[in-house]
């Protein structure tokens, strides 16, 4: 069934998130999503969906509509089908996912010619001995080039990199910051996230007795965290409770303080 949205404010929204599927095939060590959904993928139906967007679209003038699921390009089948349904509306739309390398030319261009106007694509870390430790399937030379091809067809393309992984040595982490600038020259819009400890994360759960407070560093994480740096309350519960709140604490990471010089010097440069 389509959602009933009559109870939610729409009207003085024009950008709205809904997910049409659940789950993913990978199985990165940061990520507990796999872990989420039990290693299943779950679609909801094409009619459903379109329903839902009309709805939307008609009913509340929403013209923007950002597809939150976990990894929407994971099925190229299902992305096609996507497209029929919006080919038939007068929508703007985004995606995040996979940089898959099936994402090929032809897709893109259709994706582009029928609203999709951003696509949020992350790379999590320019180093490609710790995308193998995490289990990432990256090639990262081929994710480049099909960032670029994305680029051609996309108004918006977004990344992002993370920082501060339990083996990641300084080298490892100057690769991606080198990274961070070969997205920025390809005008790829770029975040750089200290990686944050997900609770049913294989990394969260190897770490878990190393996990190291981090109620102070909170603007280089990622993940919504708040600052609760003031809030001795708050933070007395986090300490007692780190099977709960994970994400407040950070993994142990080599030379940790360089790593922050590092990036508070491009702050500073940024700012020049
Ligand atoms: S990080 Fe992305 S690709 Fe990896 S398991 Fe999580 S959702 Fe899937």
């Amino acid at each position: 069934m389509p959602l009933d949205f009559s109870l939610l404010p729409l009207k003085e929204y024009d950008n709205f998130g809904i997910v049409t599927s659940l789950g993913c095939d990978f199985n990165c060590a940061f990520c507990d999503t796999t872990h989420h959904w039990k290693h299943h993928h779950y679609e909801r139906k094409l009619d459903v969906i379109e329903a839902e967007i009309l709805q939307l679209t008609q009913n509340y003038g929403i013209k923007k509509i950002g597809l939150l699921d976990d990894n929407f390009t994971q099925r190229l089948d299902r992305i096609r089908d996507f497209i029929k349904i919006v080919k038939k509306i007068d929508l703007a739309w985004s995606i995040t996912g996979f940089i898959s390398a099936n994402l090929e030319d032809d897709l893109l261009a259709e994706m582009g010619a029928t609203g999709c106007y951003a696509m949020f694509l992350p790379l999590d870390t320019g180093s490609p001995r710790i995308l193998k430790s995490i289990n990432r399937k990256i090639n990262l030379p081929t994710a480049y080039k099909r960032l670029e091809l994305v680029k051609k067809h996309i108004s918006q393309v977004r990344t992002n990199l993370l920082w501060g992984f339990p083996t990641e040595s300084l080298d490892e982490f100057k690769q991606t910051l080198a990274a961070l600038f070969k997205c920025y020259i390809r005008d790829i819009e770029v975040t750089l996230e200290l990686v944050t400890p997900l609770p049913r994360a294989r990394l969260t759960h190897e770490y878990f007795n190393q996990l190291i407070e981090n109620l102070n560093v909170w603007k280089y994480s990622y993940f919504g965290l708040i600052d609760i740096k003031d809030n001795e309350k708050v933070q007395q519960i986090i300490k007692t409770y780190p099977r709960l709140f994970p994400f407040q604490f950070r993994y142990p990471t080599p030379e940790f303080e360089k790593k922050v010089e590092r990036i508070q010097g491009l702050e500073a440069l940024a700012k020049e």
